[in-house]
């Protein structure tokens, strides 16, 4: 029997759910409803290539074509304000009402709010949707001095587009070091390094305690010095996007709560990507968000599937530095790890718990991380290697041995 299957949001979880949806079911209809204007586009090209032509075809997931060949509607610039799950039906900003029988919510998030004195002063950005990207280039190009407040890989990659745009850039970040969540300190230490010597001021340790007034940003006030600029980005984690479902049965918590099919607390209504809290965990990530929309999709049309959550993976490129960071990476948590250096721009760090490789950090190009991932990702024993007197090449030339010869 034909179903009407309807996706909230037009994200990488949404168009990945449709096309699970599509690939097992021709004939049903598929609906995707976007607040958005445009349709689905690579996110996170709007801080790593904030300064490219990002209305380009290039920067959407699938261009128009895919859609009509697959037989699957888009209706852009709609919010959907209200879900009724007793009547299977959804109550659009425009005064529609559309009826679903199986209902998939990629809302995706909101970046949290800077809540400070001045945060709401003209010059004050943050980005998450095209037209943030848009609004923010159009008020720095003929400014000369931007604020980036926030440390982490997104904070960092929107500073480095600045930077290469050609204005001074100073970063901030509460945090005592830099991609806290992916880096140790020694390479924390080392990127700052680098950030430094292109020219960037960064500024660890410290919060910003306002941002002076006038009616445009003038400055910001950090600890006891005052640093003036024109322009304030930030960027400082998000929140899921759960206020559609005010009102209604389906369960929250930090996000909306799924199973590992995807599956809320209601009959028929499904939600993946960044909205979702899955064991208590909200990812945030392209990645698993891509994965879940999978999920949901083919558990929408039936076909049982689990979504399993995989390796962290951060790649880095920026301020002349190349790195990755690989799976778990609390040292406080491992038993051991092994770390090479020649004391400048040579650093690896593999990290070691229950007798596996979990994690490494290393700089380096995105290539040599590929052996590493498979090491982690195998969960191959290290039994029998004497850890304290290996090298790191020694360790990775055992456990390609290991994964090559049959147990
Ligand atoms: C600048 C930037 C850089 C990033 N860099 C990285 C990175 O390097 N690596 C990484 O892993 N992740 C990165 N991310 C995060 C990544 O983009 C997200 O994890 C991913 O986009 C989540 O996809 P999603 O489909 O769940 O939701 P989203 O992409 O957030 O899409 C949700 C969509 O739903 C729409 N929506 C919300 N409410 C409604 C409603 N009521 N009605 C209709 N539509 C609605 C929104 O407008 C939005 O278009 C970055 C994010 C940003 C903003």
């Amino acid at each position: 029997m034909n179903k009407n299957y309807c996706i909230i949001g037009t994200g990488v979880a949404a168009v990945n759910a449709a096309k699970a949806i599509r690939d097992l079911d021709q004939e049903s209809s598929i609906l995707l409803i976007g607040a958005e204007t445009s349709l689905p586009y690579n996110r996170i090209k709007l801080s790593k290539e904030l300064f490219s032509d990002l209305g380009s075809e290039k920067v959407l997931i699938k261009k128009e074509k895919w859609y009509q060949t697959q037989n699957i509607q888009t209706l852009l610039h709609t919010k959907i304000e209200h879900i009724d799950s007793d009547n299977h039906t959804l109550h659009t900003s425009t005064g529609e009402t559309i009826q679903y029988d199986k209902l998939l919510i990629c809302t995706g998030a909101k970046n949290r709010k800077l809540l400070i004195d001045g945060a709401d002063k003209k010059g004050v950005f943050t980005i998450r949707e095209m037209h943030e990207a848009e609004d923010f280039k159009v008020f720095i190009e003929d400014k000369t001095s931007i604020v980036n407040i926030g440390g982490g890989i997104q904070g960092l990659e929107t500073a480095w587009s600045i930077f290469k745009a050609g204005k001074k850039v100073t970063i901030v970040e509460a945090a005592p070091r830099l991609m806290a969540r992916q880096l140790d300190d020694k390479t924390s230490a080392l990127l700052k390094n680098k950030i430094e010597e292109a020219g960037v001021d960064v500024h660890v340790n410290t919060s910003i305690k306002q941002i002076m007034d006038g009616d445009e940003v003038e400055g910001i006030v950090l600890g006891d010095q005052t640093i003036s600029c024109d322009s304030v980005i930030y960027s400082i984690g998000v929140v899921p996007n759960i206020d559609l479902t005010e009102n209604t049965p389906i369960h929250t918590g930090k996000g909306i709560i799924v199973n590992e099919r995807m599956e809320t607390n209601i009959k028929d209504v499904y939600a993946a990507g960044d909205v979702i809290e899955l064991n208590g965990e909200v990812e945030g990530l392209w990645g698993p968000a891509m994965d879940q929309g999978k999920v949901a999709g083919k558990n929408m049309v039936s076909v049982a599937e689990s979504y399993q959550k995989t390796t962290p993976f951060t790649v880095f490129n920026a301020f002349n530095l190349s790195l990755f960071s690989i799976g778990f990476i609390d040292e406080s948590r491992c038993d051991t790890t092994i770390i090479e250096e020649d004391g400048a721009e040579k650093y690896t760090r593999v990290f070691i718990k229950d007798n596996k490789m979990v994690g490494v950090i290393s700089l380096g190009d995105m290539l040599a991380s590929i052996p590493y991932k498979t090491a982690i990702e195998s969960g191959v024993s290290l039994d029998g290697i004497n850890l304290n007197d290996s090298s790191i090449k020694d360790l990775m030339s055992e456990v390609k041995g290991r994964l090559t010869t049959p147990a």
